[in-house]
């Protein structure tokens, strides 16, 4: 799991202790991730399947990408694929990943960084691990989220942001037991390099096993909690979760969590994604790799891809030119 790794937690500024008056966010519901594939027939968890897209609002899709200890020759990514109406968060904890899209946007993500695509009016793209990694194989591991556009921002030009683990906003919890990685937004006062056109949070936390993290959450944001790898509890009545495993909390000042005293045989921290943003609370029609607000902008969005009026695929020596839907 290297993400981006500190030394010496003590070093970092702290997360804000909540008050006394401060209130905890309970557990609404805990969901348990679905495998699935992706693309070419890379392995996913499909972190948000079966939540209720209200509960979810900002977001739409998250994947958990992997982990896989690939082989030589096996890494796979996906073709050229289009997008319309939302942004795509690619997040990398383990391995490489290639992102190409029509709009110029582009660049090579590795251990904590980050592509933010925003697909507004729409584009295609194309995320493929570099050859020397297909021919080498090895660790792939990362996320996906979708985060929606309210219906005035679904035509914003297409949008591209690099973001480096350099970048990311680091603290740590006052016993130093939590490492806190901000990618984007604002959490108790400290703030992540992620440009967003949804006011949101998104944090990827690491907990020494028995460490405690509570984490000043915005009282207007929704929120929730993503096992990544380990084991744990969140919310006040400490509801067990557990790697695969997403929990919907509900309302209040703070996210309160914590690792399980005794880890398993894969990983020594319990590693967990903290999402949450200001709901949209607009109509939201979902058609494959487009998000907009009613079914007919569905239908033209698949019209415009038809026609070639989301982009053309710039021609590259060495990568695949075949477009899908999907
Ligand atoms: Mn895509």
């Amino acid at each position: 799991m290297p993400a981006v790794t500190v030394d010496d937690l003590t070093a970092l500024p702290r997360v804000s202790t909540p008050g006394l008056a401060d209130v905890v966010r309970p557990v609404l519901g805990v969901t348990t991730a679905p495998r699935g594939f992706e693309g070419e027939g890379f392995p996913v968890h499909r972190a948000f399947a079966g939540v209720d897209l209200a509960a979810l609002d900002p977001f739409v899709h998250l994947d958990q990408m992997g982990e896989v200890n690939y082989a030589p020759g096996e890494p796979k990514g996906t073709p050229w694929h289009p997008h319309r109406g939302f942004e795509t968060v690619t997040y990398m904890i383990d391995g490489v990943m290639d992102h190409q899209d029509s709009h110029g946007g582009g660049g090579s993500i590795t251990n904590g960084d980050t592509q933010w695509m925003t697909a507004g009016s729409g584009l295609l793209h194309i995320e493929t691990p570099p050859g020397w990694l297909v021919a080498a194989g090895g660790l792939f591991h990362g996320v996906q989220l979708w985060v929606n556009l309210p219906r005035d921002q679904k035509w914003v030009s297409p949008r591209y942001q690099d973001l480096r683990s350099s970048q990311l906003g680091l603290v740590a919890t006052a016993d130093a037991g939590a490492l806190v990685r901000i990618i984007a937004g604002e959490v108790g006062g400290h703030t992540g390099p992620g440009s967003t056109h949804t006011p949101m949070s998104m944090v990827h936390a690491s907990l020494e096993p028995g460490a405690r993290l509570d984490l000043p959450w915005q009282v207007d944001f929704n929120a929730l909690v993503y096992v990544l790898a380990g084991s744990g509890w969140v919310g006040l009545d400490r509801r067990p979760l557990h790697a695969g495993q997403l929990a919907v909390l509900g309302t209040g000042d703070f996210v309160s969590l914590g690792a399980a005293d005794r880890q398993d045989d894969r990983t020594s921290t319990m590693e967990v994604l903290v999402l949450g943003g200001r709901p949209i609370r607009e109509p939201v029609a979902w058609g494959g790799p487009f998000v907009m607000n009613t079914k007919a902008e569905v239908l033209q969005a698949f019209e415009d891809f038809n026609k070639g009026r989301m982009g053309q695929v710039p021609v590259v020596h060495g990568l695949s030119n075949e477009v899908v839907e999907g």
